[in-house]
């Protein structure tokens, strides 16, 4: 008898941030997966064996259920292993892809994910066919330092899946058959198609939406939710607003889009929308409702996307912040920032010569996005080691100040000195003159006055250059911890960051990344 194991997991975390209708409960993911398990003629007829890690976060791979399940693969008592996603099996994606690549394979065991739409069997058991949207997210991912807020767009990734658990756009919905996939629904369709078809004939969006009331075609809301009423009374209507979400829903195109937001920083609950030309987008991903050309043509028609399209195209030729700071470490020329443009799916950086030079060492690419925000992290960490460095030169800075006073004062007293030993030397010369003194002792007297002046003389100017320089170091020091002070916790990269702390970084082929910073040195 053949065995299929289900592995169940939910980490503490994920149980802290579960909001009603979760999809992640031990509970949903076993539904999910035994329900797909009975509609496989081929698994239905395995013994199902469960394994489930309540309470354990997926970084290690060292979970009582999960050495279990390992345990009996070892033993060769398991043929398939089913999880939600893969990140239920493990965060730690350099382990997937051991997994996936080398043991299940060569263990004979297939692996199915199902929000990831992976199956071994399908791509051959390894992670090659895996599509390339998900394959450039475990690239992303492959890269050890990237920051946690990274890691959690990987969890969008599954909005894949969780978009189709919630609502579905309009004109389609959740096929009866066939788990996260979507159908066409006739009816709604029609109306997409319709409202595109006189977008093409070049109307604007509110006139669309009084067209359609006119033909007394029924709203969204109408059509979903029959017999609800809309607000204050008012009658259903169709605006020019809904015609333009329609209009703008690239949904029509067959393109799913994830990574809409990320997680603002650690353990926060909130996202932050990402902008929409940074978006993740699985192409074909369902049946289209609009052709590309009409799409492209009707959004020639919409001032709005007009627009939008000139500041993306203003964008892309606005320099990156790190431009002129970053190079190659593989052969030390610049590294060049490749927008989003045409074929161009990822911002990224690339080296300048590497074509030229074809040197194996080269960085021939590092993602915009995992760099912009490793620099960051790496600026706010030196900066929070400065701030707390910036403490203790505050008493140096006290102790400076009482330090230039001194010298001040020493100074006064030099000049003092130096004075009356002129004065003296005129009374001496006087005395002379009357023939109060002989030549030999005025000459013996007034030598050794000279020596004096000349040594005080200079006393003093070593004494106004240290003078100087203990003032202009003073000066840097406030101005250094005003910068502190100022740029403690950036959330952007922005060019003035760059400028104020960064001579130069050096990014490898192995994505190593170091920073030549630019803090004076007090
Ligand atoms: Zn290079």
């Amino acid at each position: 008898m053949k065995v299929v194991a289900v592995y169940l997991r939910l980490s503490l975390e994920d149980k802290r941030d579960m909001g009603a209708g979760e999809s992640n409960s031990i509970s949903s993911q076993r539904i999910l997966i035994r329900s797909f398990i009975r509609q496989d003629a081929e698994l239905k007829e395995y013994e199902v064996k469960e394994f489930c890690d309540d309470g354990w976060s997926g970084t290690g791979m060292d979970r009582p259920g999960m050495n279990a399940l390992l345990a009996e693969v070892k033993k060769n008592r398991v043929q398939c292993i089913i999880v939600k996603d893969m990140s239920r099996f493990s965060r730690d994606y350099i382990e997937m892809g051991t997994y996936l690549d080398q043991i299940f394979p060569f263990m004979g065991v297939r692996f199915i994910a199902l929000c990831d739409h992976y199956d071994s069997r399908k791509h051959g058991g390894t992670t090659i066919g895996i599509d390339t949207a998900f394959r450039t997210l475990l690239y992303d991912l492959y890269s050890k330092d990237v920051s946690v807020k990274v890691k959690s767009s990987f969890e969008n990734k599954c909005a894949n899946g969780e978009y189709i658990f919630g609502q579905v756009p309009f004109g389609y919905r959740k096929s009866p058959e066939e788990r996260n996939t979507v159908i066409v629904e006739e009816k709604e369709a029609e109306v997409v198609r319709h409202i595109f078809s006189l977008a093409e004939q070049g109307k604007g969006s509110t006139e669309i939406a009084k067209e359609l009331q006119r033909e007394g075609i029924p709203t969204v809301t109408q059509m979903r939710q029959p017999g609800t009423k809309a607000e204050d009374g008012r009658i259903h209507a169709w605006s020019g607003r809904s015609v333009r979400n329609i209009l703008n829903n690239r949904f029509y195109l067959g393109e799913m889009a994830y990574g809409k937001s990320k997680r603002k920083s650690v353990g926060s609950k909130n996202g932050i929308s990402v902008p929409e030309e940074e978006w993740k987008v699985i192409p074909n991903h369902h049946e289209a409702l609009v052709a590309p050309e009409v799409f492209a043509k009707v959004a020639r028609f919409k001032p709005d996307m007009a627009r939008k399209r000139k500041q993306d195209a203003g964008q892309g030729r606005r320099k990156h912040p790190l431009t002129g700071k970053l190079y190659c470490g593989g052969c030390g020329y610049a590294m060049v920032y490749k927008p989003l443009h045409g074929k161009n799916r990822y911002r990224h950086f690339e080296c300048y010569k590497r074509s030229l030079l074809r040197i194996p060492e080269c960085c021939t690419y590092f993602s915009a996005d995992i760099l912009e925000e490793l620099v960051l992290t790496r600026i706010n960490k030196e900066l929070m080691v400065r701030g707390e460095a910036a403490g203790r030169k505050k008493s140096l800075e006290a102790f400076q100040e009482s330090g230039i006073a001194g010298i001040r004062k020493e100074l006064k007293a030099m000049r003092q000195e130096k004075k009356h030993a002129q004065d003296s030397k005129e009374t001496l010369y006087k005395s002379y003159a009357a023939g109060d003194v002989s030549a030999e002792e005025y000459r013996k007297e007034a030598d050794s006055l000279d020596g004096r002046i000349d040594l005080l003389d200079s006393r003093l100017c070593s004494g106004k250059e240290e003078l100087i320089k203990l003032e202009e170091e003073n000066k840097m020091l406030e101005a250094d911890m005003k910068l502190v002070i100022r740029y403690s916790h950036m959330e952007k990269l922005t060019q003035e960051l760059v400028d104020a702390f960064i001579k130069k970084i050096y990014v490898y082929k192995d994505k190593r990344v170091e920073i030549e910073w630019d803090f004076r040195e007090g």
